[in-house]
């Protein structure tokens, strides 16, 4: 079953859920030699580096398309939606037309590939994910974003709770009531599918398949998060917040500490899980020295996208951005050494907000009280650096609201809601961290170090209680000459 094959039962589902073509080949749940094999063979721009990943390029779209993101207007679904320039509506009809082109397209290729796997590694809530595609690169990409099946859990896989029809190769119709551009990213919640055109970035499919946990986990009590997640060897969990480019994934492959996920997670009654199977790094400038880590992950079963590469010796230049600062590597979570499976943990003691300042006004670390915390989550402050959004060069300051505006479907006060009353019942501390400009904005100063966030992070969270402690037991001297004000104005212990 995983091999190039005639599988009957995946044919018959495909044929009679969209008409894809009965007699075409289905590279289904192919293993990984395989997929690199279909893609060197069949697509342009694939090619081996000297580490064994495999070098793919996305095409036109280096990066997502938020302005083409379309959810479809359906009387199941309709007055849940936070409906608004995040979420535009789309209507049943056009979603039908976009579907059709895109399987129209699958239907004239010679060969498709699926993949079926999960999202959510807590088996009580996990989702059946089908990715329907034209390229080996969109099916190994998400072989290594979600989670993967077993031999037993494929056989038994059944009907997927939501699919992915990607004919990104392909344009969306610009005459399809309303669409703006030849691209199209489109949910439909009350058929469980989503259709790609006009696009081939594969982070599209990643963030498709967390739009619907976003969802559908509310709706089931749980809280889904923009957010990386680790634990301390003591078996205390850190969930770091945090915009495109502001360091979760950076951050969460910390040597100290278990990785549990890089993206995307859910804090349910039991604890977090993440959503995901791997990891999606950004490889712009990466090095081992800064990120041993992250570079070693970047071998065989990886996928690398839009670097660029010596043709001779096949080394990475990973400073080159020539093609895109959004240079990217999906690789399984298990790549990272202290990686956690399954990727599960407590509730979290600490919840640390990042921040990209491009201004160089918020301090490296600041302890928030739970109403700032919730002040910022809501905010979701960021400067957008050049990267994951297409078009974006240089920093700008942006909002962007439960550090997840693009992926979020309810209204973010339902989100902000949940997480205020998780916090609390959990006595989870938060924090804010600048991973951004210090000593002077964007041209100016200089971004603050990674190994100082780091050291912030792993070292002086611990040593402020320290230091507050010192203040509160200093101050004790004077408190019977001080206000109540003046005593309230310390830190609080
Ligand atoms: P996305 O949501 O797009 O995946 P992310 O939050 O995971 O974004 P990272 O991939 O971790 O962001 O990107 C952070 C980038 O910034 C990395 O390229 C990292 O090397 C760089 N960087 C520079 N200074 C810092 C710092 N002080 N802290 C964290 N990252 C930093
Ligand atoms: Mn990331």
């Amino acid at each position: 079953m995983t091999s190039i094959e005639i599988h009957d039962e995946i044919h018959t589902q495909l044929h009679e859920t969209a008409r894809v073509d009965y007699r075409k080949p289905i590279i289904h749940n192919a293993s990984v030699p395989v997929l690199y094999e279909e893609a060197l063979k069949y697509e342009k721009g694939t090619a081996l580096t000297d580490s064994g990943a495999l070098v793919t390029d996305s095409g036109t779209k280096k990066g997502r398309s938020p302005k083409d993101k379309r959810i479809v207007d359906e009387p199941a679904s309709r007055n849940d939606i936070w409906w608004g320039p995040v979420n535009t509506q789309m209507t049943e009809n056009a979603f039908m037309v976009n579907r059709e082109r895109a399987i129209d397209y699958l239907n004239t290729r010679e060969r498709l590939y699926v993949f079926d796997g999960f999202a959510g590694w807590d088996p009580k809530y996990r989702i059946k994910v089908r990715v329907v595609c034209a390229r080996a690169y969109h099916a190994l990409f998400m072989n290594n974003m979600l989670i993967r099946p077993t031999e037993a859990e494929l056989a038994s896989f059944g009907e997927p709770d939501f699919t992915i029809f990607n004919g990104g190769e392909f344009p969306a119709n610009r005459y399809t009531t309303g669409m703006t551009s030849t691209t199209s990213v489109s949910i439909n919640f009350d058929r469980h599918e989503m259709v790609i055109l006009g696009t081939q970035y594969a982070g599209e499919m990643k963030k498709g398949v967390f739009t619907v946990m976003h969802y559908l986990m509310p709706k089931a009590g749980v809280l889904s998060l923009h957010s990386s997640a680790n634990e301390g060897p003591n078996g205390d969990v850190s969930l770091f917040f945090g915009l495109s480019g502001t360091g979760k994934t950076t951050l969460s492959a910390d040597p100290n500490r278990f990785l549990i996920g890089d993206d995307e997670h859910c804090w349910s009654d039991d604890g977090i899980f993440n959503i995901e199977g791997g990891c999606y790094a950004k490889c712009i400038d990466l090095s081992p020295e800064k990120e041993p880590e992250i570079f070693a992950a970047i071998r065989f079963g990886s996928v690398l996208e839009n670097v660029v590469y010596d043709h001779a010796s096949r080394k990475v230049d990973y400073a080159n951005s020539a093609l895109t600062e959004n240079t990217r590597c999906a690789y399984p979570i298990e790549f990272i050494p202290n990686a956690k499976i399954p990727c599960v943990g407590g509730h979290p003691s600490n919840i640390i907000l990042l921040t990209c300042d491009a201004f160089g006004v918020l301090p490296p670390v600041s302890k928030l009280s739970a109403d700032q915390a919730m002040y910022h989550f809501v905010s979701g402050y960021t400067a957008k650096i050049a990267g994951t959004e297409d078009g974006i060069t240089e920093p700008q300051a942006t909002f962007s609201t439960c550090f997840g505006a693009p992926f979020l479907v309810l209204h973010p006060m339902r989100y902000a809601e949940m997480l205020a009353a998780k916090m609390q019942e959990h006595k989870a501390d938060a924090w804010l961290i600048n991973t951004g400009w210090n000593g002077g904005p964007y041209g100016v100063g200089k971004r603050v170090a990674l190994k100082y966030s780091r050291a912030i992070i792993d070292g002086d969270i611990a040593t402020r209680e320290k230091l507050a402690k010192l203040f509160v037991e200093h101050f004790v001297s004077y408190a019977d000459k001080a206000s109540k004000e003046v005593i309230a104005a310390g830190p609080q212990v």
